[in-house]
Parts: structure tokens; C-alpha cells; sequence
């Protein structure tokens, strides 16, 4: 397909259309091309963006076109390394992440309707950035991390140093993620991801809280929490107060309503203020009880 057919199929603006070939030719490209440039990966959230007139970048780089970027395989050495181009049903769906890393099964698979997460890539909905992005809470609990590849070279940073602001992520001028690593998780560890409302039309959280909690092998203490929370500030945020509660303690129902207060607490919600710190804190009583049953 070429940019005439995009632009005439889905009433787009007008841009031109790259498909490179290798990922250091995209990033070239990006680099030439600097702010007017922008990925298209699955396109959910791109195309629907410019249909809308909300964005309308002058160049579109179809990184679809490179392979090898396509993958989810673990590394034998405690990582799961997800491709850029991995869709959300491939993750849930791949048999590795069921058996080892059943929390990004999970993030797949409440990133999004079962259609959109036919095309829709985890890459995508991270650098997306969005408040609400679904994958995100528990991505950052497990201690995520993406691998960026610019014109001078690779980095890689944590999810959570990833959002920036409010639709900006850390991305330099040149550069793309290409794959999405997530270590495996402590024993004694479990976690959950509850949003809410659990769906909708649209889909997208009013709030949600990714919660990872790993106790000690007598399962009496917690030896490590964290606690994200989604759509409640610019970028999801880690709840370190609602965590730092828990942590090294004996869990009772006192002591999860004193942490999700406090989550509740440390939300910065911009809109609906009440009801959404309202919204956290029940959330978080429920995610802490379902992580550490
Ligand atoms: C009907 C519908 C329902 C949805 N429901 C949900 C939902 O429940 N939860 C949710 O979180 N989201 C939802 N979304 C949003 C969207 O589907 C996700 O954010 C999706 O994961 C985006 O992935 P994509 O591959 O389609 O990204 P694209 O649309 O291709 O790109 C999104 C943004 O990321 C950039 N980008 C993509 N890949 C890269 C890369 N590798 N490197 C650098 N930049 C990159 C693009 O330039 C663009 O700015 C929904 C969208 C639709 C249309």
C-alpha cells in the first residue's frame, strides 16, 4: 500500500510514506525528518489521531517493513524480551509469557479490545504515552524496561523514566524503542491489574492500579511492593508511600486501608478529583488483597 491509498482509504491529512527496511535506516529517517516524522507501528492510536486532525505529521515511518522485529522470546538469563512489533494478542497468546510471565499476559490483555489487540503493539501503547495506557502499571511494577535505538546508537532506560508528561514520552530526536525486556519476577511475588471501568465502549480507565507484591517464603511479611497508578496523574505513577506502608510488614485489613489512603492520597488527579482518589483507594484495597491471596 502507498500513502495515496492510506490517505484515500481512512480520510487521512496529507504525508509521505516511508517503509524502511532496517532499523538504523528508520532511524534515519526519523533523524532527517525530526519533529514532522512519526512510527507507525500497529496504527490504533496513530491513525485514529490523524483521522481526527489531532495530529497531522507531514512524514509517517512504517517500521512494519523491517524484519526481525517481530518476536517475544525469553533469554534464558531471567528476560523476556518483546519486539517492537508484537501485538498485544501475540504477548497474551505466547506461550512463554503464560507459563513465566503471566502479569504480562495480563497487560496484554487489558490493553484494549480483542479486535484492536489483533494490530495493536505493547511498543506502540508505551510510546503512545498516554496517562491511561493499560500495559503500563504492571509493566513498571515488573520493572520493565525499553530498549531505544537512535542514530548514534542503543540505551536502554525503565518504563517507568519513560513517561515524561501527559502524550510525551523520553524519546530523542532519531530514536525508536525495538524491544520491551521484563525480568522475571521473584519467587513468593504475585501481582494484579484492575481498572476501572473494567470495560467500555471506548475502554479507556478513569483509574487503574497495577499492583506487584512479593512476600517472604513464609508468606507472613511483605518483603517488596509497588504499586502504580493509572489515567490519576500526567504519567502513570508509582504510589511509594502506599508501598513504603506495606513493605516489611505483616499484612492486616488495617494496614491495606492505611496504604490505599495513601495512594489515594499521592494521585493527582486533574479532573473529577474526589472521585477518582475515591476510585484508587478502593482499587487499591482490592489489588492488594488479590496480589497476596
Ligand atoms: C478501539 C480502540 C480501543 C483501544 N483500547 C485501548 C485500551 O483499552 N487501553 C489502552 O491502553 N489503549 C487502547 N487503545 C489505544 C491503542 O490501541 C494502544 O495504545 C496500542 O497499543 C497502540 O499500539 P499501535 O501499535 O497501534 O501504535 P501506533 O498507533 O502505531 O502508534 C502509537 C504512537 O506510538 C508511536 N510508536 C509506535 N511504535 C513505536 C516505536 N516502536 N518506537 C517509537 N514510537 C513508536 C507512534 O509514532 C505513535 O505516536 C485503543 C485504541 C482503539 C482504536
Amino acid at each position: 500500500m502507498n500513502s495515496s491509498d492510506l490517505r484515500y482509504l481512512m480520510n487521512l491529512p496529507k504525508f509521505e510514506y516511508f517503509e524502511p527496511k532496517t532499523i538504523e535506516e528508520a532511524c534515519s529517517l526519523l533523524h532527517k525528518y525530526k519533529g514532522d516524522a512519526m512510527v507507525l507501528a500497529g496504527g490504533t492510536d496513530l491513525l485514529v489521531s490523524m483521522k481526527k486532525r489531532e495530529i497531522s505529521p507531514k512524514y509517517l515511518v512504517n517500521i512494519k517493513t523491517i524484519p526481525d522485529l517481530n518476536y517475544i522470546r525469553y533469554n534464558g538469563e531471567g528476560l523476556l524480551q518483546i519486539g517492537a512489533l508484537a501485538t498485544l494478542n501475540e504477548i497474551k497468546d505466547a506461550k512463554i509469557v503464560k507459563e513465566k510471565f503471566p502479569l504480562v499476559a495480563e497487560a496484554a490483555e487489558k490493553s484494549g479490545l480483542p479486535t484492536t489487540r489483533n494490530v495493536a503493539t505493547m511498543a506502540g501503547n508505551l510510546c503512545n504515552a498516554l496517562p491511561a495506557a493499560d500495559s503500563a502499571p504492571l509493566l513498571i511494577c515488573l520493572g520493565a524496561k525499553v530498549k531505544i535505538q537512535g542514530v548514534e546508537g542503543s540505551r536502554t532506560m525503565l518504563v517507568e523514566d519513560f513517561f515524561v508528561d501527559s502524550k510525551v514520552n523520553a524519546l530523542q530526536n532519531g530514536e525508536m524503542v525495538t524491544e520491551i525486556q521484563v525480568p522475571v519476577l521473584p519467587d513468593n511475588s504475585a501481582g494484579v491489574y484492575l481498572k476501572n471501568p473494567e470495560r467500555s465502549v471506548t475502554d479507556v480507565a478513569v483509574v487503574s492500579v497495577g499492583t506487584v507484591i512479593t512476600m517472604d517464603a513464609k508468606r507472613a511479611k511483605v518483603v517488596d511492593a509497588k504499586i502504580v497508578l493509572g489515567a490519576t496523574a500526567p504519567t502513570p505513577m508509582r504510589a511509594h508511600k502506599a508501598e513504603n506502608t506495606i513493605k516489611g510488614k505483616t499484612l492486616d485489613q488495617e494496614l491495606i486501608e492505611k496504604a490505599a489512603l495513601a495512594a489515594s492520597k499521592e494521585a493527582k488527579p486533574r479532573t473529577r478529583p474526589d472521585y477518582k482518589r475515591e476510585l484508587v483507594r478502593v482499587l487499591t484495597i482490592r489489588a492488594i488483597k488479590q496480589a497476596t491471596i
